[in-house]
């Protein structure tokens, strides 16, 4: 079966100052708590500090974006071999946020997940549609291309590798979650997807994480969905006792199923 797992992406906010204690509280709520797997993703300038504080604990360590490359004349960028070194096993790839801000293209997102996957990075793909694109009809379109997109040239051993995270773009950092339903509709269709790219093993085993807007309170809904298996946690994160709360919210939903 496949283990929950709920990824922190704390984006531009943690200074050292208030990334030890959040990580520390984190790493303390959840101290002898078994059955989810748990990553945070601090800003590259926490990462070292973070990784220190989670040291000797099952909580992984995450980057929110990497370079393709592994290394090059490319000022301001960060390699996947910088984040191995700092113990990173996961990097952000394709968030909507930089997809957006950053111009980053299909194309780019792939060259990146060919990347991370080359230095043994797990890449969380993130995918989803707009407001508009749902409007007219186009979620399943729009994920279909990011995900086609996003995959390409990976053989099904590589894709087994990934993780997909579902964010509706409206529903990131507005307080608007997908309704459990919408979730698992388009969750549904990112594993179908996957059984055809890549095969129904890799598919039954990939793990498709939520995010937008997942709160301690909309959690329980969320992932006591079988197609959820876990959230990506954005602002939510930024609090470790919500944070912590949503972990055990995640366990709760996978006994519920049975899992
Ligand atoms: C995110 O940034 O991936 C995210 C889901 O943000 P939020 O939880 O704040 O909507």
């Amino acid at each position: 079966m496949r283990t929950p797992l709920v990824i922190a992406n704390w984006k531009m906010f943690g200074t050292l100052a208030e990334a030890r204690p959040l990580a520390t509280g984190v790493r303390d709520g959840l101290k002898r708590f078994k059955g989810v797997d748990v990553v945070l993703c601090p800003p590259y300038t926490a990462l070292m500090a973070v990784g220190e504080i989670l040291q000797g604990t099952p909580i992984g360590l995450g980057a929110q974006n990497c370079h393709y490359e592994a290394s090059g004349a490319h000022t301001g960028e960060i390699a996947p071999p910088m984040l191995v070194e700092l113990g990173c096993r996961s990097v952000l790839i394709g968030h909507s946020e930089r997809r957006r801000e950053m111009g980053e293209t299909d194309e780019l997102v792939n060259r990146k997940v060919h990347g991370a996957l080359a230095h043994g990075l797990t890449p969380v793909l993130c995918v989803g549609e707009t407001a508009e694109e749902r409007r007219q009809g186009l979620t399943f379109t729009t994920v279909e291309g990011q995900l086609r997109a996003g995959l390409a040239g990976l053989d099904a051993a590589a894709v087994g590798r990934l993780v997909v995270a579902y964010e509706p773009v409206w529903a990131i950092g507005t307080g608007v979650n997908a309704t459990p339903q919408q979730a698992a509709e388009v969750h549904g269709y990112v594993r179908g997807l996957v059984s055809e790219l890549a095969s129904k093993e890799v598919a039954q085993g990939l793990r498709v994480l939520y995010g937008g807007s997942v709160k301690a309170d909309s959690a329980d809904a969320l992932l006591a969905e079988s197609e959820i298996d876990g959230a990506l946690v954005g602002g939510a994160s930024l609090n470790a006792q919500g944070f912590v709360s949503i972990v055990k919210k995640a366990a709760r939903g996978a006994a519920t199923r049975g899992e």
